[in-house]
């Protein structure tokens, strides 16, 4: 995690990071990316629109999507797609973690690497394949939810 920062600070934080990317810095670029750093969670676009656009005034929900997948092929910027729900997006930490997502709120937070390595999974796959990672989500019902309504 990285401490929470005001004002200035995580604009300028972006920039260092495109730069350091290889990426033309752009306002919207910046926004979004500093948007994404700040969150304490896993947010969908429209999440980070609405942030990013408190710098850079009026950004439409296409543009937000753009520069996400910029920074998503830049690496700096982690993409978690939940069928049926808009992709998450976190700051990219090359950690090789996993996602709890809870089935009744859709809520997702980070499980850590069983292993620490990737791929931390063995597949049953002919050798040719040259396996890289391995992405796992665990599917389940969070406190929150079990709490306002316990299984029967
Ligand atoms: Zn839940
Ligand atoms: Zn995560």
């Amino acid at each position: 995690m990285t401490e929470p920062a005001t004002g200035e600070e995580p604009m300028a934080l972006a920039a260092a990071r495109l730069r350091t990317a290889g990426m033309r810095v752009t306002v919207q670029r910046m926004a979004v990316l500093a948007a994404v750093s700040e969150a304490a969670c896993h947010l969908d676009a429209d999440a980070l629109r609405r942030r990013a656009q408190r710098v850079t005034g009026g950004l439409s929900l296409q543009a937000t999507y753009n520069v996400l997948r910029a920074l998503t092929e830049a690496g700096l910027v982690r993409c978690t797609q939940i069928p049926g729900h808009p992709a998450r997006y976190e700051v990219e930490h090359r950690d090789n973690h996993h996602h709890f997502v809870c089935l009744r709120c859709a809520a997702i937070r980070d499980v850590e690497c069983t292993v620490g390595a990737a791929p931390c999974l063995e597949p049953q796959l002919p050798t040719e394949y040259d396996i890289q990672e391995a992405a796992v989500t665990f599917w389940g019902v969070c406190p929150g939810c079990r709490a306002a309504a316990p299984a029967p």
